[in-house]
């Protein structure tokens, strides 16, 4: 699987399975070393092509985000998403109704909240 570069940063892009082994997760989009020297985004290529715009901008953040390890997870989750609400309001509002219509989704919105990570 080959990267593409986008604004300097590799960003992978898998379906969901693929997402779900690499980061254990069933993320939309995870940036590994997020603030740090050479992060990785990995994005779903399986969401409309709004949604993943949206996810996109939301990591994009994550990567160049120099307060990441210095907020709390709402702060920096609050950050990401006016990123990507600003690159595709639509993809993101979709983006949130394939969320919460998703067993998976939840689940993993409801592991993160109860163990902050
Ligand atoms: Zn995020």
């Amino acid at each position: 699987m080959n990267p593409e570069f986008i604004d300097g940063v590799r960003v992978f892009r898998a379906d969901k399975d693929e997402i779900r082994k690499w980061t254990g997760e069933y993320y939309f989009g995870y940036t590994s070393n997020p603030g740090g020297v050479n992060p990785v985004i990995w994005l779903r290529n399986d969401l409309p092509e709004c949604v993943q715009a949206s996810v996109l901008a939301h990591e994009m953040y994550h990567a160049k985000d120099s307060k990441f390890h210095s907020s709390s997870l709402l702060d920096r989750e609050v950050r990401a998403n006016i990123a990507g609400v600003k690159a595709h309001p639509l993809g993101f509002l979709l983006g949130i109704w394939l969320s919460i219509t998703d067993k998976d989704r939840l689940r993993l919105y409801l592991n993160r909240l109860t163990k902050n990570f």
